[in-house]
């Protein structure tokens, strides 16, 4: 590319607005302009590393068999009140109407429209598991945009969703994501940890997430000196916005539950499945049924033993779900996780209530799908790192904690059958009777990593580029950039040009430097952008074979023989 040619967008003054190291240099060095709160254009320069980003996802999501499509951003709003989260989402999704009144929403992902083509398309067992993903816009009206694209309303991820006949399907498509979100980050040069996430009532599995260490991040994590015990928790943030308050000033450890299949435990307590346990057991694999669960001992005098011993008929029916203030007043809610708020934490005292129940279930899951579901891998040890210092053991009693910030550039969750239940969805089994599928879905901020990538590379005059393990992956929008010194004399003109053409020839993504503008001028432009390798054509070199070359990272300066230069860059 010849600079000439090309829109060099960049700024020497550092916009007013701009919060962050990264948010300011992507708009000073000509990547992204703002067009309005949470909303960026992406310019020539920018596109390009958005670009390089999109292809190590694409690729590796191709690797694990993921296929890829394109749903779109506007969605029909039936969807989501088939899924209850119509209401429930928040005011993060933006609902409007079209010009019959209908209404839609813009997608702030789509685990609903993913679910109900699923529905639509999977007949069989036989077809699974199948694993969809697209790269694609978002919309959130985020309640404070901030932080340039790390905190966009409307940005760019790619969210992969699987469908899977049964648990342990789910989870070894969820273990092949772990390895290539793994090797995604890698590739992309990070300083990342996977941390466990707010895991699951919601269908009850596990989740993780993948965080840049960066002081600007907005998740705090704790992780082990020794171990590879590493977690997240929301709940701090949701609570910071007030969205929810915690049930009581002092938050201990506290578990999470997550419950297993209404046949398996009803089987498994050798209970006739009548209607209400149905009901009871089935929700309790969601969070309101936990939520039932405590009320249910909570308002009844009720004990998991009494509806061991059948006395289940006794109960209230049908069965209402404790209200947030009734649990809090019974100081056995700590608050509310997740993406949609919608996950209770309990207290460990409501945790033992349910804890029990849980345990036989174990037993039977481990029976039924032959995943050794033990205490450790089924109920998440969630700790509010409010409470956690640096220096305090590590929950798996291994080391010590350390605290970090962290930039959320990752997400994988395994949902279970939350939306295959909602929207219908199920295939013909093996015994050909419908199955309803098991889901997990996959996030990746393919937007927010190019900003994560800054906060964590950068100096005074601009981005570094993180180093990558190949030099291919770099997100540098140019790898070399060529100055020639005199761009008006004619053999300097010339020999910058052809040593453009022959590495371009050998597939450098390289810069030529033609713009009539001073060196000065040139030089701080490359530093701000980031470009790693830069070389300087000068007639008094020239006459030697030199070309002076400097390196963005450590600023050193080499004469090097054009062979030389070959060799290094080439
Ligand atoms: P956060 O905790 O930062 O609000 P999230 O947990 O709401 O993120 P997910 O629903 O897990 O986000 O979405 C998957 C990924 O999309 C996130 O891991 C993050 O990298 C990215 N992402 C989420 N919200 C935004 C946003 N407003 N701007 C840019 N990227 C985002
Ligand atoms: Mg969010
Ligand atoms: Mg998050
Ligand atoms: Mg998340």
């Amino acid at each position: 590319m010849k600079a000439s040619q090309f829109l060099f967008a960049t700024l020497k003054e550092t916009p007013s607005d701009a919060d962050i190291a990264s948010s300011q240099l992507m708009v000073r060095a000509g990547l992204i302009r703002k067009i309005a709160s949470g909303l960026y254009i992406w310019l020539p320069m920018g596109l390009r590393i958005l670009q390089k980003v999109e292809r190590i996802v694409r690729e590796e999501m191709q690797n694990i068999g993921a296929q890829e499509l394109l749903m779109p951003m506007t969605q029909p709003a039936e969807l989501w009140q088939t899924s209850g989260r119509f209401e429930d989402y928040g005011p993060e999704l933006l609902r409007f109407k079209d010009r019959h009144d209908r209404d839609f929403v813009l997608g702030p992902t789509h685990e609903e429209v993913i679910t109900n083509l699923a529905k639509g398309e999977l007949r069989s067992y036989k077809q699974l598991p199948i694993t969809f993903f697209q790269i694609q816009s978002k919309f959130r009206d985020e309640i404070r945009p901030r932080f340039g694209v790390m905190r966009a309303r409307e940005f760019t991820m790619k969210d992969a969703y699987s469908f899977h006949i049964d648990q342990a399907s789910l989870a070894e498509t969820y273990r092949d994501m772990y390895d290539a979100y793994t090797r995604i980050f890698s590739r992309l040069g990070f300083d990342f940890r996977a941390v466990q996430a707010d895991s699951g009532s919601i269908g009850g599995f596990a989740s993780h997430e993948f965080h840049v260490l960066a002081d600007s991040g907005e998740d705090d994590i704790a992780f082990s000196t020794i171990s590879d015990y590493a977690a997240n928790i929301e709940l701090a943030e949701a609570i910071s916005t007030g969205e929810r308050q915690p049930a009581t000033q002092e938050l201990t450890n506290v578990d999470t539950v997550n419950m297993p299949t209404c046949e398996a435990v009803a089987a498994h307590l050798d209970i006739p499945l009548a209607t209400t346990v149905k009901t009871l057991i089935v929700k309790g694999h969601t969070p309101e049924g936990e939520e039932q669960l405590v009320a249910l001992v909570l308002r009844g005098d009720h004990t998991l033993n009494d509806i061991k011993a059948e006395k289940i008929e006794e109960v209230n029916t049908p069965l209402t779900m404790a209200s947030e203030e009734e649990l809090k007043a019974a100081g056995l809610l700590k608050g509310y996780i997740g993406v949609d708020l919608d996950i209770p934490v309990f207290v460990d005292r409501a945790a033992a209530i349910l804890s029990d129940f849980v345990a036989g279930a174990n037993e039977v899951n481990k029976h039924a799908t032959g995943v050794n579901w033990d205490r450790d891998a089924h109920i998440t040890r969630i700790v509010d790192i409010r409470n956690v210092l640096e220096g305090d053991a590590s929950p798996d009693g291994q080391g010590t904690l350390q605290i970090k910030r962290g930039i959320e550039v990752g997400h994988i969750f395994q949902l279970g059958d939350k939306y295959s239940q909602a929207l219908g969805c199920s295939v013909s089994g093996e015994a050909g009777k419908p199955v309803t599928l098991m889901m997990g879905c996959y996030g990746i901020g393919v937007s927010r990593i190019i900003a994560a990538a800054i906060e964590q590379n950068h100096d005074d005059n601009g981005i570094m580029w993180p180093q990558t393990p190949d030099v291919k992956d770099s997100l540098a929008p140019f790898e070399v950039a060529i100055v020639p010194m005199k761009s008006k004399e004619e053999t300097v003109m010339q020999t910058a040009t052809e040593l453009y053409e022959t590495l371009k020839a050998k597939g450098v993504n390289i810069l030529l430097d033609d713009r009539n503008e001073r060196p000065g001028v040139k030089f701080a432009d490359l530093e701000l952008i980031g470009i790693p390798h830069r070389i300087v054509v000068s007639d008094r070199n020239i006459a030697e074979d030199k070309y002076e070359y400097v390196n963005r990272r450590d600023g050193e300066k080499e004469l090097l023989s054009r062979d030389e230069l070959l060799a290094k860059l080439g």
